[in-house]
């Protein structure tokens, strides 16, 4: 394979800090690996280029995301800059629309020593995918919600055909790939919706259904959205593959994060069928930004994600070879349990993680 091309988009907060053990992580890999060659480029994003330039996503930013083979993002956004509208600014949400990133690809995976709340878990033993729908659902309402007479407001969800039956085929497409939990057995896709209620999600559901039917040998499961933040709770190592509405699917990846370890052990990765974009699932994390505790991993697993999807979308044994390395040195430091960060509960900065996991590589 020649070079990938990598555009780098660091963002506010915390986002500089951990792409940089992101991309220091990557450079280990390329002496690494032969074969593995990345030019990683840096582009102006975020609620500090809002403010300074009065753009949240450059012109020359976006382009240099349509020409590049991946983007690695930190994180965007600063609660204290705000549209006229009140909203923030989001162009990480943006990116989705404009690149038709429609598959948001949320891995909830438990390793050694990270401290789940629930107790009676094992590492490994929660293994599950969540597959949000990326483009539509209730985002499609984004920034074009009615407020009428300061005294009501409306946003309205939007479920198509198309939309649905490209998320779902791409869940139960990862579900066949991923052959279950390994710890637990757990195999299929479940659908994750409101159908009791809404015709919207009945309409979700039912073109899941006519769906799954193309997939005979993989298990199917419905469950509601409510229920769904029960059982997450109750026995997260019965799900392998969750396919959700837009909404459904940012609420429980939340909630899955916080299941193994928090949002600093969720890494995450946007896909469409040309553009993909990885970024850990946290935001700018405004609360501990500048003091170097912020946890790098979710950023160094989704680079992780970058690798793998670069290596199956290109036939790339070199790519794959790497993000299989990543995972397990990720994986050896923390069965050490030496080096973790304070989310973790330990004392580690964000750079001594870095260290570790690159040191662990080389
Ligand atoms: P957040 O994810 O930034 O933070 C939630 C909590 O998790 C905070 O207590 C934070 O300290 C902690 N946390 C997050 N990442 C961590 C890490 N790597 N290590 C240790 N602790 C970590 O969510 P928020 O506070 O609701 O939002 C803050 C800003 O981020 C807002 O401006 C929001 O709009 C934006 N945001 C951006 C993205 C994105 O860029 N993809 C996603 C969510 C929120």
């Amino acid at each position: 394979m020649g070079t990938y091309r990598i555009a780098v988009l660091p963002g506010d907060g915390i986002g500089p800090e951990v792409t940089t053990e992101g991309l220091k992580v990557l450079e280990v890999l390329e002496q690494a690996v032969p074969d593995l060659r990345l030019d990683c480029r840096e582009h102006p994003a975020g609620a500090a280029c809002y403010l300074a330039r009065r753009d949240a996503l450059p012109p020359e930013t976006l382009e240099a995301c349509r020409r590049a083979d991946a983007i690695f993002l930190g994180a965007m956004g600063d609660p204290k800059i705000r549209m006229p509208d009140g909203t923030e600014v989001t162009p990480q949400i943006t990116l989705r629309f404009l690149l038709d990133l429609y598959a948001g690809v949320r891995p909830i995976k438990m390793y050694s020593n990270v401290g789940s709340p629930l107790c009676q878990q094992d590492p490994g033993s929660i293994d599950f995918v969540l597959v949000r729908e990326n483009v539509e659902g209730f985002f499609a309402s984004m920034h074009s919600g009615l407020v009428v007479g300061d005294q009501v407001a409306t946003d309205t969800v939007v479920i198509t055909r198309r939309g649905t039956e490209r998320i779902v085929r791409f869940a139960f497409e990862l579900s066949r790939r991923r052959k279950g939990n390994p710890v637990t057995g757990a195999q299929g896709v479940t659908c994750v919706d409101k159908a009791n209620v809404f015709r919207s999600y009945a309409f979700f559901r039912k073109v899941f259904d006519e769906i799954a039917t193309e997939f005979p040998e993989v298990q199917t499961n419905h469950v509601y959205i409510d229920a769904m933040a029960l059982y997450l709770v109750q026995r997260p190592g019965d799900f392998d593959v969750i396919v959700a509405e837009n909404l459904f699917g940012d609420i429980l990846s939340d909630l899955g994060a916080s299941l193994v370890g928090g949002m600093g052990m969720a890494p995450s990765a946007d896909i469409g069928d040309r553009y993909a974009v990885f970024q850990p699932a946290h935001g700018s994390a405004p609360d501990i930004a500048g003091q170097g505790i912020a946890n790098p991993l979710a950023s160094i697993l989704s680079a992780g994600l970058m690798l793998q999807w670069l290596g199956e979308k290109h036939g790339d044994p070199a790519a794959t070879k790497a993000a299989g390395l990543l995972e397990y040195a990720v994986s050896q430091v923390l069965e050490e349990g030496r080096v973790k960060t304070k989310d973790l509960r330990g004392g580690a900065s964000t750079g001594q993680v870095g260290d570790a996991v690159a040191s662990r590589l080389r």
